[in-house]
């Protein structure tokens, strides 16, 4: 496992991070969950992301569950407020200074742990005034819940003033979680160099596309059962995006690539994010231990520009 700093501060993550949106919690039972947590730590990862909204808080209990009982020190530990939880009422979601005061304790509780290492803003804001924002982040550093701040699909422009009103309160603004995947290039033009500008590192998410970019969906074929295409609880809508025939027969093109590397269709995906040096590490999802396995071995592969070159024809524009 390779690790890189986030940002320009000293924490290092594991670049092949494990995260647990739709599964723990909901479509993967306690136990493949937990399975899956182990073989993560089995094969060097050393970083988890969650959120307390996962599964309505569950996600975050089945992470602390299966961490139990490492050391505290080895692991890089990410979680995110914004969201309501349960109730909807109206201080129940956002990043008012309430709301992120409330939330990290119950994260904290639910984790485990007396501290997180990024606590991250899940998305922007635009109710509440982001002076209001960064100074309660600020309070929760200071009062030692959280060592580092993050954030989740902000624009550049917001990154901007994060960054700025963050130094300005003497804390630190180190990441930034948006989605990034060869499907799903979106950060590229903007929040990249900004960010570059401003030392903030990517964290992405749904490297594969959620599972688009195994070339396990096929066009006009059925979904494997099982997968998350076929998650009646939440994961057949959220893939759905990527269920077109034009995207999944572009993503069969992929094949060559990957065999010329020696790398499943995964194992590219995830090595195909971390050829960008603003990203600092691809959050994999996975509903089994075999899928950890064999996406980790993206982990110090880097693939030439000639066949970057190939993976942007195959893709295009999609
Ligand atoms: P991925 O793109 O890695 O998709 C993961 C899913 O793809 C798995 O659950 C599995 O689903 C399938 N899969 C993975 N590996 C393989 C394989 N080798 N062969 C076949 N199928 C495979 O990421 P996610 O979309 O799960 O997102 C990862 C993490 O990113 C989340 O857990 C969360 O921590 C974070 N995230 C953050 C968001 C934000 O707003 N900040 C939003 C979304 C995610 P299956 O087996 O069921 O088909």
């Amino acid at each position: 496992m390779e690790f890189r700093h986030l940002g320009r501060s000293g924490l290092k993550i594991s670049e092949i991070t494990y995260g647990n949106w739709l599964t723990h919690g909901s479509q993967v039972e306690n136990d493949a969950a937990v399975a899956c947590v182990h073989a993560a730590l089995d094969v060097g990862i050393t970083t988890f992301d969650t959120a307390d909204v996962y599964a309505n808080t569950a996600a975050e209990t089945v992470l602390g569950t299966a961490l139990k009982g490492q050391r505290r020190e080895s692991l890089e530990i990410l979680t995110k407020v914004y969201f309501p939880t349960g109730p909807k009422g109206h201080n129940d979601s956002g990043l008012s200074r309430k709301h992120v005061l409330e939330s990290i304790d119950g994260s904290l509780k639910r984790l485990g742990t007396d501290h997180v290492d990024v606590y991250q803003a899940h998305r922007w804001d635009v109710s509440t005034p982001v002076e209001e924002t960064m100074q309660a982040f600020a309070d929760v550093v200071r009062a030692g819940k959280a060592l580092y701040i993050g954030v989740s699909e902000w624009t550049a422009d917001q990154l901007r003033q994060g960054h700025a009103l963050a130094k300005d309160l003497g804390f630190q603004l180190i990441s930034n979680q948006p989605q990034y995947s060869a499907l799903y290039r979106v950060i590229e033009p903007e929040v990249v160099p900004a960010s570059r500008e401003l030392g903030i590192s990517q964290v992405v998410f749904s490297p594969i596309a959620q599972g688009v970019l195994t070339g396990k969906y096929t066009p006009g074929g059925a979904p494997p059962e099982g997968s998350r295409a076929t998650d009646e609880k939440g994961g057949k809508q959220m893939i759905s995006r990527w269920m077109r025939d034009d995207v999944l027969s572009r993503v069969q093109q992929l094949k060559s690539v990957a065999s010329e590397l020696q790398l499943s269709m995964a194992q590219l995906a995830v090595a195909w994010v971390l050829q960008n040096d603003n990203v600092a590490a691809a959050i994999i999802g996975a509903s089994r231990p075999e899928q950890v396995h064999e996406n980790v071995k993206a982990s110090g592969v880097r693939i030439p520009a000639e066949l970057m070159q190939r993976v942007d024809a195959a893709l295009g524009d999609v």
